[in-house]
């Protein structure tokens, strides 16, 4: 006997099978009755009739249950055909019946698109929203992008290497999530706001080409196309010229669609890559959406923005922001890098400097941003002094990577484009929470696990942790 999907049903007419899944819905038609049967694969329609000993368990079955089938494959009369059904030109006629579990009413429907329904109430029963054929379907489609990518950067020559998630503060511009260290009191470990201190350091140990699907954590005010944790395709590369990186990123882009998602149309090949100031006075934006047709929802249109200004001014803080971050090398406005020239730059008019930063953007949304680094110790130095870090400051955050460029490092850059919007508009989604399976919500709550939570008095005592209750809402 042949236990199978139900999608292949469709061809193993008149054959033996066994099956699994849940029940999607029962017709009873007195002395006949139907029912879906649904597994990962798809549906297959399901009869029994009343002179089998397990038409009565048949009859109170409650949708969603999870049962054992064993059948016989037959085709349908042809006008009882279903065109909207993969398999609807066959059915299973019931031997065998077992119920291996049963289902209470579920909270929603799980077969619909499910839009319709409280958002709220579908990340609670997160586990049952996603028996959705939409959200199961925006997962493979997750896998499949990934595992494509993950092919196409190792024929490159990549390796994918972990890199820790129990770290040290990176200044990537947001704030920090933070975890309180047991056998330290009173020291904390920051989950990494990306790799990118880790990736520089496996180019000074030599590994010339790397890459991560890599989570990263920033404790920033929820958005719609916005996690607390999100998905990078995190990549670092030895020996390289900014153009070396766009192109690898522009021929992996171009690969992955063609092959998974052939029915889109790029814009324009190659990427426009156009200077930051350019944007700014031709779109208004430094993520311009250049869609011949907005309405289609199978155009995209990709670009580069290249030419970044090095700082930008905080208004409210009244101090210099790198526009990407401080790992960035600086240039001045004639392209020159002469290091000489750039200190004196640095110490005297720093809002002139451009630097090698370079965004990818895709129908007006940033969907990834990298640098070519600096690798020269002055200038790193001087870059963190014009954001404010004094020597001490600088020596007790960055030393481990000032002191690993004096033992010799290859120029090198990088780019991290972020898996959860690229998913959401390749999907036609509004919202990058339709493709990530566990998703916090706006106000980044774990509405299923009920997360954050409160910990136990002898947890915050083991950590050394008091808190202060008159500080918490
Ligand atoms: N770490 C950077 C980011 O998360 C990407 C990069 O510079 O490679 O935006």
């Amino acid at each position: 006997m042949k236990k199978i999907w139900n999608l292949e049903t469709k061809n193993l007419i008149q054959q033996r099978v066994e099956l699994y899944g849940f029940v999607d819905n029962i017709r009873d038609h007195g002395k006949i009755l139907f029912l879906d049967l649904r597994d990962r694969s798809g549906v297959v329609q399901c009869v029994i009739d009343q002179s089998n000993n397990f038409f009565s368990l048949a009859k109170n079955l409650k949708p969603a249950s999870v049962v054992k089938i064993i059948g016989y494959v037959q085709p349908r009369p042809a006008h009882l055909e279903n065109p909207d059904l993969e398999t609807g030109k066959v059915e299973v006629m019931i031997e065998k019946l077992e119920l291996l579990a049963l289902a209470k009413d579920l909270p929603f429907e799980v077969t619909s698109d499910g839009y319709e329904i409280n958002e709220a109430l579908r990340l609670k029963y997160r586990y049952l929203d996603l028996r959705r054929p939409r959200l199961q379907k925006n997962l493979r489609r997750r896998h499949e992008f990934l595992l494509f990518l993950r092919n196409f950067l190792d024929a490159q020559g990549f390796i994918e290497i972990e890199t820790p998630i129990l770290t040290k503060s990176t200044p990537e511009g947001a704030r920090d999530f933070l975890v309180p260290s047991r056998l330290y009191p009173g020291k904390f470990y920051a989950l990494p706001q990306s790799p990118q201190q880790y990736k520089q350091l496996l180019m000074v140990a030599g590994l010339e080409r790397y890459f991560q699907i890599a989570r990263c954590f920033r404790d920033e005010d929820p958005r719609a196309d916005r996690q607390p944790e999100f998905t990078q395709i995190d990549i670092e590369m030895s020996y390289v010229e900014r153009d070396d990186l766009l192109n690898l990123v522009e021929k992996m882009f171009i690969e992955v669609i063609q092959n998974l998602y052939p029915q889109k149309k790029i814009t324009k090949i190659p990427f426009p890559r156009i200077g930051y100031e350019e944007a700014i006075r031709l779109y208004g934006s430094d993520k311009p959406d250049l869609r011949e047709d907005p309405q289609n929802p199978n155009e995209l249109a990709f670009c580069f923005i290249i030419d970044f200004p090095m700082f930008e001014w905080n208004e409210n803080e009244n101090r210099w922001e790198t526009m990407h971050h401080p790992f960035t090398q600086p240039k001045l406005p004639d392209g020159s890098k002469d290091k000489n020239e750039l200190i004196k730059v640095l110490e005297t008019s720093p809002e002139i400097l451009l630097s090698e930063q370079y965004d990818l953007v895709l129908n007006g949304y940033e969907i990834g941003g990298g640098s070519l680094r600096i690798t020269d110790s002055d200038i790193l130095i001087k870059v963190f002094e014009v954001l404010g870090y004094n020597k001490q400051e600088i020596e007790a955050k960055f030393k481990h990577l000032i002191e690993a460029f004096s033992y010799g490092v290859p120029p090198h850059g990088g780019i991290a484009p972020g898996v959860d919007r690229i998913l959401m508009i390749l999907e036609n989604e509004t919202n990058i929470r339709e493709v990530i399976a566990f998703p916090k919500t706006g106000e980044n709550r774990d509405l299923m696990m009920d997360a954050p939570s409160e910990i136990s008095e002898k947890e915050l005592r083991e950590l050394g942790i008091e808190i202060k209750r008159s500080n918490l809402k």
